[in-house]
């Protein structure tokens, strides 16, 4: 689908390129119909690396299994919040500085985040694999939203980011249309994706109480990262479940 995405480009996506020129950013702005996907799910807004001024990852490792059977819920665990692209970006860097100087991994844990500001943000992205929860990088896409939500909810436009996310990822043929959808918590001992939240996540209609990761062989590899030896969240502050 990739390479003919350049050959198939629909009247309408030729027309909202020409909108977006006298609109600007009234248009780039708003969520639009993935160009190279005929009939995709809105997508929400999502800022790339460039936007947000990520640093160079430093390995990759593709995913060997897609589209992928599970998406995991994250939260950033610290209270620092944003409800702007400008705000969102510092602390997306700051969550990647985290990973790539205390952790000492490669690049930003997540596939993607998702701030209070209505806003989707590239981490790792669909195809590669992340750090964010043991047993599952290989096979899901990891979603953080930024700040900590143990006593309520993110808000209704992080919601919303959230769910077109992974409905967007569905129709890209990312994401399974099968999939399920998991909590942090549910792979190991964390509080993530915070109390209230994980509320949330277990309401989703995609959510699996008993998830069983695949067994997979990660010998296509051209990482420096191990894959499965780590997974945290930002800042020390993924407190271990309380007993
Ligand atoms: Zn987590």
């Amino acid at each position: 689908m990739r390479s003919s995405s350049y050959l198939v480009v629909p009247a309408s996506s030729l027309l909202v390129l020409l909108f977006g020129v006298f609109l600007g950013r009234a248009v780039l702005a708003s969520p639009v119909k993935h160009p190279n996907c005929i009939g995709a799910a809105e997508c929400p807004r999502i800022v790339s690396r460039e936007e947000w001024k990520a640093r160079k990852r430093l390995g990759f490792e593709l995913l060997p299994v897609t589209p992928t059977p599970y998406v995991v819920i994250h939260h950033g665990g610290i209270r620092r919040y944003c409800k702007d692209q400008e705000s969102c970006s510092a602390i997306v860097r700051s969550y990647q500085n985290f990973h790539m100087d205390d952790r000492g991994w490669y690049d930003i844990g997540y596939n993607f985040l998702v701030g209070e500001d209505g806003n989707v943000y590239t981490g790792r992205g669909w195809d590669y694999v992340g750090a964010h929860a043991i047993g599952y990088n290989t096979q899901s896409i990891g979603i953080c939203v930024l700040g900590d939500f143990t006593d309520f909810l993110p808000n209704a436009a992080a919601l919303k980011a959230l769910n077109e996310l992974i409905a967007c990822g569905v129709s890209l043929g990312k994401i399974s249309d099968k999939y399920n959808v998991i909590g942090h918590r549910q792979t190991r001992a964390t509080e993530c994706p915070g109390e209230s939240f994980y509320k949330y996540v277990k309401a989703l209609p995609r959510w699996t109480a008993n998830p069983i990761p695949l067994r997979t062989n990660t010998t296509t590899t051209t990482t420096t990262e191990p894959t499965e030896l780590r997974d945290n969240d930002v800042a020390g502050n993924d407190k271990p479940a309380a007993l």
